[in-house]
């Protein structure tokens, strides 16, 4: 193990001889100078200096404080004073020069080897604690920095962020929310209690938030929102809890604006529901609600609906006579007539070709018949300004108990042929 270096100063030669072959006897290597001012110049011309053993009365200009002042300024040496003189001025004088310790003189080599031993131990430990505070320092500084970034990241995000505490106060609000939810500013946001915000309450979000936060959950949630400031948005919502090692600290929300995917998927599926040409909605759609209407009544175990299904007579030499155009134009012409007359609740689809069905909900085959019969007397009183006459046949059911879509849809059939079976321009049902 390399051997410790000592620097000894001190002026006297009998007590520097009787020190200096103390300490080497005990495996340190000692260098000696008289002076305060040699032992600031050797303390900055040598690197191999561990600690200094330094007398406070010397012979210079500059006493061991001054000079332990010195040397501490820029560097970091243990000194330990030694001293004949144990007064309290002497011992304040060496707590502001934080001297590692102070040996009298003349008690032997026990108490100076020790103070020694110690102010190594003591020095080292120093060293340590301040290896590992820079560590921590370090530590901090790439937290703060990376807290830093992700405020920045969050705060200009393209997405709405919004973060809240367990009691619901909003404690974080990006530009991007600001946005989507039209609001002024920050501060008129965190006026917002997202557990209390009644508008919250009643599109029951501040359940489903609590909900998330109570059992430490993630919950995606579409809704149609119209906020305080007025601005109407289809808003997609991720919900992510917060917590520490044990608790939720709040909840953490992705807002995102689906105002226009939404109305494209509609727009979509109204495509999809309805007939091109007409613009009422198609068979997929009139089977779908037939279901609807199917299910309901079977569950509920009471109530009855009608359907009629109505063909347009003689439609192929209207074609033929006119042209595909003109046939098209009366389509048109015949849907916007039933429209005119059927109720809200009722629902028109095209069922294919010059045939059209209606749903009558909640209607019995007496109300049907005569809804129909009135719709085939408006059909036939048509102006297209291209026939002088359209006419349809149509037949009418009602509902009976068991039946499937198919086999009503089938009645239905029959009795329009029947009606064009007794002569056409007229309405059958059973
Ligand atoms: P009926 O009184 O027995 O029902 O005679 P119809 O001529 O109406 O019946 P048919 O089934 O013989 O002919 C139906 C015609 O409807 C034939 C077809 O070209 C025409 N049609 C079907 N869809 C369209 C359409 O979208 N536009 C036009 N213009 N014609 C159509
Ligand atoms: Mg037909
Ligand atoms: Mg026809």
């Amino acid at each position: 193990m390399n051997k410790k270096n000592i620097l000894l100063v001190e002026d006297s030669l009998l007590s520097s001889e009787i020190i200096s072959a103390s300490l080497t006897e005990n495996g340190y290597k000692v260098e000696i100078v008289s002076t305060g001012e040699l032992a600031v110049e050797k303390a900055y011309s040598s690197s191999q200096i561990d600690l200094i053993v330094m007398d406070i009365e010397l012979a210079g200009c500059m006493n061991g404080v001054d000079a332990a002042r010195k040397i501490l300024e820029s560097m970091d040496i243990p000194i330990i004073f030694l001293t004949g003189n144990a007064s309290n001025a002497i011992f304040h004088k060496l707590i502001s020069v934080q001297a590692y310790g102070f040996v009298l003189k003349g008690v032997g080599e026990i108490p100076l080897l020790s103070t020694i031993g110690m102010a190594f131990s003591l020095h080292e430990e120093k060293k340590q604690t301040k290896i590992y505070n820079d560590k921590l320092k370090k530590a901090h500084e790439e937290l703060e920095a990376s807290r830093k970034e992700y405020l920045e990241l969050s705060e200009n995000a393209p997405v709405g962020i919004l973060k809240c505490d367990n009691y619901g106060n909003i404690i974080f609000v990006n530009q991007a929310a600001l946005e989507i939810l039209g609001s002024p500013s920050i501060e008129e946001t965190k006026k917002i209690n997202m557990l209390t915000f009644s508008p919250l309450v009643r599109c029951k979000l501040s359940t489903q938030l609590k909900k998330c936060m109570l059992d430490n959950i993630h919950g995606i949630y579409e809704m149609n929102y119209e906020s305080k400031w007025g601005k109407k948005t289809y808003i997609r919502l991720h919900i992510k809890p917060f917590t520490d090692h044990y608790n939720t600290n709040g909840a953490q929300l992705i807002i995102d604006d689906i105002t226009e995917n939404k109305h494209l998927e509609e727009k979509l599926r109204k495509l999809s529901l309805t007939d091109p040409l007409t613009n009422v909605y198609n068979r997929r759609y009139f089977i779908e609600k037939l279901e609807e209407e199917l299910d309901r009544i079977q569950r509920q175990g009471r109530g009855t609906f009608s359907i009629a299904l109505l063909d347009i007579d003689h439609f192929k030499s209207i074609n033929d006579c006119f042209g595909h155009h003109a046939g098209d134009f009366i389509l048109i012409k015949l849907t916007e007539t039933i429209n005119n007359q059927i109720r809200k609740i009722d629902c028109l689809a095209r069922w294919g070709g010059e045939e059209f069905i209606i749903l009558f909900p909640h209607t019995k085959l007496e109300v049907a018949t005569l809804l129909t019969e009135e719709l085939r007397n408006n059909i036939s009183k048509m102006d297209t300004s291209i026939a002088s006459k359209i006419t349809a046949s149509i037949g009418v059911v009602e509902y009976c108990a068991g039946e499937t879509v198919d086999s009503i849809i089938q009645r239905a059939d029959n009795m329009m042929y029947e009606a064009k079976n007794a002569g056409r321009d007229c309405v059958r049902m059973s």
